[in-house]
């Protein structure tokens, strides 16, 4: 089997220096999971980001690089102003906005875009000096979208994949990007590129017919005589490993003191929320609607609480930093609205919470809320539904987000519709025990048959597909 190269802005590895000594520890994220198989059955390296600017000394960097190999890893060092204006503020503040629909997030002028190209030009000197013929290189996301291109230039026979894991906005939205005949011309230098959901897909070919006017189909481009598959590939989550860890006993205890708090005989039901504290989320209109829900039925007031944990994230980048306060202040407000002296409505949790206690809140929701205004797949819907061996609960899920094309056995919600969020609420917790557990059966069977493993493999043949496609051409 030829040897894969995993390419992401990331490493699944986090260098980390304890007790003066450095240590390589492997992160749990579900692309890690996801592509630990192939990358380990075929020998191959996974090129990336280790996280911290590059260190002065060559003689450092020569002994990070080496700890590094040992987990079969390679880094692409990135300087201090890389770091600031490549991934903060044209990936993370620029990019990320528009690419979920956010264009009033979008700096005025987004500067730095040749920090960008910089910052590829890197990753490609670094794909390139690893390469070897017969290699398969899969290029991960958003940082990353110059490097097909870049990399088709050096490597013309190389078979080379793309893959991205946030929405690709419909054409209109696009076509408002300074630099989007770039990208387009970037993702084009791979044989496969592959989306969430096949909207993404059509939106992707239409900006091409409109942008670079060449014929596209939703399955296929076709650039200077070479055809660029396009593919649809949902990303899933290792469902049976969610399974077995929400089972074991640390989890119990967790639910055991979740329970805590509760008087006895006093039956309350969790809504619960997990996301990183992201504007893409949805969190503020989840919680106005949360409200809505307890100021048209009094009767819950004291009988629900939703616990909201709200993982900090890219705290560097300014509108980050203010969303936060934002929220601070309206869960302040729900809570000395309606809170009593042995209730409080929303638990807001500003951190990471430990596996366990994740476990534990997936399995004791009563109703998950997954409503984010724009999600190009969303995992913590599908980790919750791989954690209910019990068949029960309610997944409201946003109808903005890449899951809700596979789990169309949730309940749907527009999370722009404050007051139809609230009725959607009030019907999932009402909802009687055998629907929940109709839909949650056919919900487990999705999330367990195209699991994260699946998403891997069939990204990869149809990678290999395209290899025999070119030569029977
Ligand atoms: N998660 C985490 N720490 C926490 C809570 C959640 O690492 O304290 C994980 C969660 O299990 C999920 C991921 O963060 O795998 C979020 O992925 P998702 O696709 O929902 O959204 P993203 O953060 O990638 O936009």
């Amino acid at each position: 089997m030829s040897r894969l190269l995993i390419v992401s802005n990331r490493l699944p590895v986090t260098v980390s220096i304890m007790d003066g000594e450095t240590h390589v520890l492997p992160s749990m994220g579900g692309l890690a999971t996801g592509l630990r198989g192939p990358h380990e059955r075929t020998g191959g390296l996974w090129i990336g980001w280790p996280g911290q600017a590059a260190p002065a000394s060559a003689k450092r960097r020569a002994e990070l690089t080496q700890l590094l190999a040992a987990h079969r890893t390679v880094p692409v060092w990135l300087t201090r102003s890389e770091v600031t204006h490549f991934y903060e503020d044209v990936s993370n503040g620029a990019i990320w906005p528009l690419f979920h629909y956010l264009i009033d997030q979008v700096p005025l002028r987004v500067e730095h875009w040749d920090v960008y190209e910089a910052a590829n030009a890197h990753f490609a000197e670094a794909v390139v000096a690893q390469y070897r013929p017969g290699d398969r290189i899969w290029v991960h996301d958003y940082q990353l979208m110059l490097l097909p291109a870049l990399l088709r230039r050096r490597l013309p026979d190389a078979r080379i994949g793309f893959f991205l894991h946030i929405p690709f906005p419909s054409d209109e939205v696009f076509a408002t990007m300074p630099a989007r005949d770039a990208v387009l011309r970037g993702l084009l230098g791979a044989d496969l590129v592959g989306f969430h959901t096949p909207a993404y897909a059509r939106h992707f070919a239409e900006s091409v017919r409109r942008i670079l006017r060449m014929p596209a189909e939703p399955d296929a481009v076709v650039m200077e005589g070479r055809t660029v598959r396009v593919g649809v590939f949902p990303m899933g989550v290792d469902a049976a490993a969610y399974e077995e860890r929400a089972a074991r006993p640390e989890v119990d205890a967790q639910l055991a003191d979740l329970a805590l708090g509760t008087a006895p005989g006093h039956d309350v039901a969790l809504f619960v929320g997990v996301d990183r504290l992201d504007y893409t989320k949805g969190i503020p209109r989840r919680l106005l609607a949360f409200e809505q829900l307890l100021v048209r039925h009094p009767e819950l007031r004291e009988r629900v609480r939703l616990i909201q944990v709200a993982v900090p994230s890219r705290t560097a980048v300014g509108a980050y930093q203010k969303f936060r306060h934002e929220l601070d202040a309206l869960v302040g407000r729900i809570n000395g609205a309606f809170g009593t002296p042995r209730w409080t409505p929303v638990h807001y949790l500003y951190r990471s919470v430990p596996d366990a206690q994740l476990l534990a809140l997936y399995r004791a929701a009563r109703v998950m809320l997954v409503t984010p205004v724009r999600d190009g797949m969303n995992l913590v819907a599908k980790e919750f539904v791989a954690c209910r061996a019990d068949e029960d609960g309610v997944l409201v899920l946003s109808e903005f987000v890449g899951a809700a094309a596979e789990l169309t056995d949730a309940l749907c919600v527009n999370p722009y519709d404050v007051d139809g969020a609230a009725a959607t609420y009030y019907r999932a917790l009402t909802m009687p025990r055998d629907e929940r557990q109709a839909r949650m059966r056919t919900l487990r069977a999705r999330v367990q048959s195209y699991d994260v493993h699946a998403w891997a493999d069939s990204f990869l043949a149809a990678l290999e597909e395209t290899r025999r496609a070119a030569a029977s051409e």
